[in-house]
């Protein structure tokens, strides 16, 4: 392993300019994603700014009836939090089927939002991989890319975004709040991990330096009835080849409100809109469920080992719109 400083801060600030002065730095929360790459050697910071003392572990409501998770409450404290059981069910579901209960109870918030894609050829540095090294090439796209993205790819990279808790934040409408050299800035959810086109090294709108704060959810009482669904390997953890996180509203006979976001299928947690739109002010029905999961998987690319997911997905949406709707 490469030798590093390590330093731990109180304030917000402070962190903020650790880490903006030496390029090399990064922050440290929870540690369950950055110290496996550093030992894997993926990653080599030269400073460590450990993040976990700051006052921003709080789960607590907004004036609006929505709801602020600060960026460094645990995984496991969100889950059973009595705000985001009541309201947005679907995030409780989601960050529980994500990861072992040991690793959510160190996990946060900002270091889930932030966790690097589990591509093998990623974390294998004997690899080529565009996102690790710039230029070298992309192993996946003729390799074994069975865990790999359907939807949001390109010819540089394939990478999933692997978290669960990332997927009900986008189908909610979620912002996140950041913290830089200049203040203050917040960003949609669906804006803040970027598409890989051609520039995969590059994940996120965060400038180097800047710090996640919290997660702010919007009220939306429509929300108490949702869900997450993930289709993984194998029960105990594992993570998504496909997942769904879905909220519906049906009122006198119609959908009032839908809000469909994807996990394990996309290059960045992926939001479904075309769907929604469809399920709008129709009546709930098989068919329209149908309708609704082919147009959320609308301009799939499945490689050579992947194709089973476009089916996947589409039946997880069926099936998450069927237990909240009803079938007629
Ligand atoms: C065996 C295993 C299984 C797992 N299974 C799943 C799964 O099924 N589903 C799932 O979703 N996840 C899974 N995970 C991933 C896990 O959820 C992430 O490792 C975790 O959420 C990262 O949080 P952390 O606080 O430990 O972040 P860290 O490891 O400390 O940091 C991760 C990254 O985020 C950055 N960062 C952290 N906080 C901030 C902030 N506030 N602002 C800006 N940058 C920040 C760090 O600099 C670093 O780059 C698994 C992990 C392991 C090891
Ligand atoms: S899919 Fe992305 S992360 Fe995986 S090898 Fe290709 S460039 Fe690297």
């Amino acid at each position: 392993m490469n030798p590093f400083h390590y330093v731990q801060t109180l304030e917000t600030a402070t962190s903020v300019n650790q880490v903006s002065g030496a390029p090399e730095a990064t922050f440290l929360a929870g540690g369950t994603g950055l110290l496996d790459l550093m030992k894997l050697g993926v990653q080599k910071p030269n400073v460590l700014v450990d993040v976990r003392k700051l006052p921003l572990a709080q789960v607590e409501e907004l004036p609006d009836g929505g709801v602020r998770l600060g960026a460094m409450a645990r995984n496991s404290d969100v889950a059973h939090h009595p705000l985001v059981r009541e309201r947005y069910p679907a995030l409780s579901q989601a960050l529980l089927a994500g990861a072992s209960g040991q690793i959510r109870n160190m996990a946060t918030v900002g270091g889930n939002v932030m966790q690097r894609t589990r591509c093998a050829y990623f974390r294998d540095t004997a690899n080529a991989c565009n996102k690790r090294e710039p230029g070298s090439g992309c192993s996946a796209l003729e390799g074994i890319n069975r865990s790999h993205a359907v939807l949001g790819g390109s010819e540089s990279c394939i990478a999933t975004h692997p978290s669960d808790m990332c997927v009900p934040l986008a189908a909610l409408g979620a912002t996140v709040r950041i913290q830089g050299l200049k203040g203050e800035r917040t960003v949609p959810f669906t804006d803040f991990h970027l598409l890989p086109g051609t520039t995969p090294q590059r994940e996120t709108v965060l400038e180097h330096g800047e710090l996640i704060l919290s997660v702010d959810i919007p009220a939306l009482p429509a929300a108490r009835r949702s869900l997450y669904m993930k289709a993984r390997d194998r029960a105990s953890y594992a993570f998504a080849l496909a997942s769904v996180a879905a909220v519906l509203e049906v009122d006198a006979g119609r959908i009032k409100n839908a809000r469909l976001a994807l996990g394990g299928v996309g290059t960045r947690p992926w939001r479904a809109s075309a769907a929604e739109q469809k399920l709008v002010g129709q009546e709930p029905s098989p068919t329209l469920y149908q309708a609704a999961a082919e147009a959320a998987l609308e301009g799939a690319q499945p490689r050579a080992h992947n194709g089973f997911k476009v089916e996947l997905a589409r039946r997880l949406v069926v099936r998450a719109l069927t237990t909240l709707g009803g079938r007629s």
